[in-house]
């Protein structure tokens, strides 16, 4: 493993294991009951929870580093109450924090950051919160971007075996990343493990490739992949799965190619939703460009305001996948 980085390293996979416990707590209370009224209020006090967690903890290692994070405490203070503030409150009190509801709002306000700067940190505090409630895969994803460049990547997938192919094998894996280091993964409740390098597979004729995609048809659509599937001859089904779960299903050979072809015109996705799988793909020796075959520019802030979708492949016809996804475009002059 790369020794740059190392202390950051070591901040930021750490956090993402504590805030796992946070994760798999709230999540666990869910009801088919809470599910059916589509009461987001679970996912809202962990994505709350998560972010206090983290920031806290990269605050405390590096209290110069700025975090443009998902969640703001603004609308927390301004009208959540209470009563929802103390739910926050006591998740990071059963993951071993104890703290008073004001410190955990300024915990979560460090991440509230969304202007650019030489050096930051970006954090999805729960990705996929669709998955995260119908108890499927999320992530929580963290990112460090010096000079406009990703430097550290890291995925927590507390609901992804950490050998795909082996039920028996533990759930819950983190993948990490720093630049020139290579990509790697590990149980997730194991910090001791010895790490698995990882790498995208090898298949070399797209039309043998497997491909991933949200589950959500209103975050990349399905038409337009279906029809890049045909043009490419790819006959296997999509394999679909909610969040960054995606880029490490590349990294570590899942699948070959992820798509997420923007479902209206104007989208800008969010550097969170990208920063941690970018690298841990890139690391892992896949390639990544957005629809247009341009390289995403971590360096507008909060979104890819440069860039449109995403297209994630091992590297190997990634040229090919662009000129399908260009060729079927609804987006294209004339289209
Ligand atoms: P996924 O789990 O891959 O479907 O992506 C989840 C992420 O999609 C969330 O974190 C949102 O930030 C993002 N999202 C929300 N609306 C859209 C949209 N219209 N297009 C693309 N991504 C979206
Ligand atoms: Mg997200």
């Amino acid at each position: 493993m790369s020794s740059a980085y190392s202390a950051e390293l070591k901040a930021a996979t750490d956090a993402v294991r504590l805030a796992t416990a946070v994760c798999r707590s709230v999540q666990s209370a869910i009801t088919p009951d809470s599910m059916a009224k589509k009461d987001k209020s679970p996912v809202t006090v962990a994505d709350y929870a998560v972010q206090a967690l983290i920031c806290r903890a990269i605050q405390s290692v590096f209290p110069d580093d700025p975090i443009i994070g998902e969640e703001g405490a603004g609308d927390l203070r301004a009208s959540a109450g209470a009563e929802f503030l103390e739910r926050i409150v006591q998740e990071c009190q059963a993951a071993g924090i104890s703290a008073t509801a004001g410190e955990v709002c300024d915990w979560i306000d460090r991440g509230g950051v969304v202007d650019y700067s030489r050096r930051f940190w970006t954090l999805d505090p729960i990705d996929g919160t669709k998955g995260f409630l119908r108890k499927e895969q999320y992530a929580i994803s963290l990112a460090l971007i010096v000079d406009g460049q990703i430097q550290i990547g890291i995925l927590g997938c507390p609901n992804m075996l950490l050998d795909s192919s082996n039920s028996d094998s533990p759930l819950g894996t983190i993948a990490w990343a720093v630049r020139g280091g290579g990509s790697w993964m590990q149980a997730i409740d194991d910090p001791e493990s010895a790490p698995q390098k990882i790498s995208v597979t090898a298949t070399r004729e797209s039309q043998n490739a497997r491909f991933c995609e949200s589950v959500e048809s209103g975050h990349s659509s399905h038409d337009w992949s279906g029809l890049i599937a045909s043009t490419l001859g790819i006959h296997r089904e999509p394999f679909r799965i909610d969040s960054q779960c995606k880029y490490l299903a590349v990294a570590r050979g899942d699948a070959d190619i992820y798509l997420r072809l923007p479902t209206k015109k104007g989208y800008q996705e969010k550097i969170w939703d990208h920063a941690g799988g970018v690298l841990v793909v890139e690391e892992a020796g896949g390639s990544v460009t957005d629809i247009h075959g341009a390289a995403p520019e971590f360096f507008h802030g909060s979104t890819l305001a440069k860039n449109e979708g995403m297209v994630v492949t091992n590297g190997k016809f990634h040229s090919a996948v662009i000129d399908a996804v260009q060729k079927h475009s609804p987006f294209a002059s004339g289209a």
